[in-house]
């Protein structure tokens, strides 16, 4: 059945729906336009209506009525992802969750909240009232619901120590309201957790989160200079594998990132230096410098325990992961960026730093992957249109690197390239119609998709003509 999007609106216009045509096109946004390639393609897209959901039951109601009249949802935290992921490729209901905030529970080592709390609130409650904190955040943390990080996520400022979203342990229960005639709620724990962690809101809609803590620290940040790439990389590599040394970031921008858009950073460095920035627990400071010193040609230009600059450079890990592609849009909005995983360690980072030479910037992110470290990248890239980025993603991987390419809204093309069995088996029983933020998952709407084509979504709304 078509969708009647004016009738599921006057059963739902008891709850708080936005009126204000701005404010829908704005809670209609995410980060997308971080890519020329998605703001080409989702510009235009617009929900029908948008409701602040206040509470789980409200949630219930919504789906049950959009279900009755074939309404699409797309799910909405803090609209920061840069995938496109909140973005309503066939318009609709947008649901957001800013309201649905409270911290539940806290605990001896976890904490049970509501998905529409801000990171950031959530971290400086948990350190006020129990002396714990997040295990991990993305840079966006001042923004980011913890809902969205879960379903649109994967890791961050946190992954130099406890590894990726989806490593076990990291999330411990989710509870998950289906899109059926009478919506069912469900608590997945263990393998369970891998049907809606990270699926985009496309099979279940998230309603409390139960996650583990880490014990809260007066962490200190920490710039240190090198004169080569490879020096700075083998350091942050090091660090992040020390098992005594606790870290919460470890990130490294080849020259000349740090001089050319870091502005408070730019006076304490050249043109020529490779930056490495850490968030190292106080207590293993000693440990930190003495692994310094055996990487002869480190300074140690910037802590935040001990300022000497005029300027103060702000939080850290707004310097890290995908701020620093901010950062660099800035100064040239042509500016572009890639997701890679440098499969191979040390040297593939090298051959790839190499080969690229004059088409990015390298910028890493280190993390802890099963018994070792992976060095994770988000190279600023100079402006390309959708053929020559197409052509580097093609290239690198001609150098076995993993892409988890920033320039598609898709599931499968953002991740590993396959369809995820797992949340694809969970859609057709939570969501028969299809109408979880539809679009997303390519495994859904065409089982038979070969990843060396562009998927585009039948039902996107077209643009309007120019
Ligand atoms: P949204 O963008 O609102 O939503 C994300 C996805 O989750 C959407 O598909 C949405 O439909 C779905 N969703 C939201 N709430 C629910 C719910 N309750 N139930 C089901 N589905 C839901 N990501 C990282 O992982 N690590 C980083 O370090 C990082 N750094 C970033 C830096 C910048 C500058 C930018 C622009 C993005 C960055 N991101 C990063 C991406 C993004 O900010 C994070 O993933 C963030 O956690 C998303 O949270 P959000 O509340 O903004 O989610």
């Amino acid at each position: 059945m078509p969708p009647n999007f004016a009738e599921a609106k006057a059963k739902l216009s008891h709850l708080d729906m936005e009126e204000n045509p701005a404010t829908i096109r704005n809670k209609s946004r995410d980060f997308f336009w971080y890519s020329p390639v998605l703001k080409d393609a989702m510009d235009h897209l617009e929900a029908d209506f948008v409701i602040n959901a206040k509470s789980e039951d409200e949630i219930i109601e919504i789906l049950k009525v959009c279900y009755a009249h074939d309404v699409p949802v797309t799910m909405r935290g803090g609209g920061t992802g840069n995938y496109g992921q909140a973005m309503p490729l066939a318009g609709g209901c947008v649901i957001h969750v800013a309201k649905m905030n409270k911290i539940k529970e806290i605990g001896a080592g976890f904490v049970v909240v509501e998905p529409g709390a801000v990171i950031k609130e959530l971290d400086d409650e948990l350190k006020e009232k129990s002396g714990q904190e997040l295990r991990m955040f993305p840079s966006t943390y001042s923004q980011a619901t913890i809902g969205g990080f879960i379903a649109g996520g994967s890791g961050g400022v946190g992954s130099a120590n406890w590894g990726a979203l989806r490593d076990l342990g990291n999330i411990k229960r989710l509870r998950v309201v289906t899109m059926e005639a009478e919506p069912r709620v469900l608590e997945f724990t263990g393998e369970e957790l891998h049907r809606v962690s990270h699926a985009y809101g496309t099979n279940g809609i998230i309603t409390e989160l139960e996650l583990p803590l880490a014990p809260a620290y007066e962490w200190i940040e920490v710039f240190v200079r090198f004169d080569t790439f490879r020096t700075a990389t083998e350091f942050a590599g090091a660090i992040t594998a020390e098992p005594g040394v606790l870290i919460k970031l470890a990130s490294v921008y080849a020259a000349p990132i740090a001089h050319s858009y870091f502005q408070r950073v730019k006076p304490h460095v050249t043109e020529s230096d490779h930056l490495v920035g850490l968030i190292v627990a106080p207590h293993n400071i000693d440990g930190f410098l003495t692994l310094l010193e055996r990487f002869k040609d480190g300074d140690v230009i910037y802590r935040s325990d001990a300022v000497t600059w005029d300027r103060h450079p702000g939080p850290i890990y707004e310097f890290g992961w995908n701020h620093t592609t901010l950062r660099a849009m800035k100064f040239n909005k042509g500016l572009t960026y890639l997701q890679v995983r440098y499969v191979g360690g040390l040297e593939k980072v090298m051959e790839a730093y190499e080969a690229f030479e004059g088409k990015l910037h390298m910028h890493l992110e280190l993390m802890r992957e099963g018994d070792g470290i992976a060095f994770a990248g988000l190279p600023i890239v100079q402006p390309m249109n959708k053929d020559e980025l197409d052509q580097l993603v093609a290239d690198h991987e001609a150098m076995d690197c993993m892409i988890f390419n920033p320039h598609r809204y898709t599931l499968e093309e953002g991740g590993r390239q396959s369809a995820d069995e797992r949340q694809l088996a969970f859609k057709r029983e939570s969501d028969p119609k299809g109408l979880l933020n539809p679009g997303k998952m390519i495994a859904w709407d065409e089982p038979d998709f070969d990843y060396a084509d562009m998927y585009s979504y039948k039902n996107t709304r077209p643009k309007p003509e120019a």
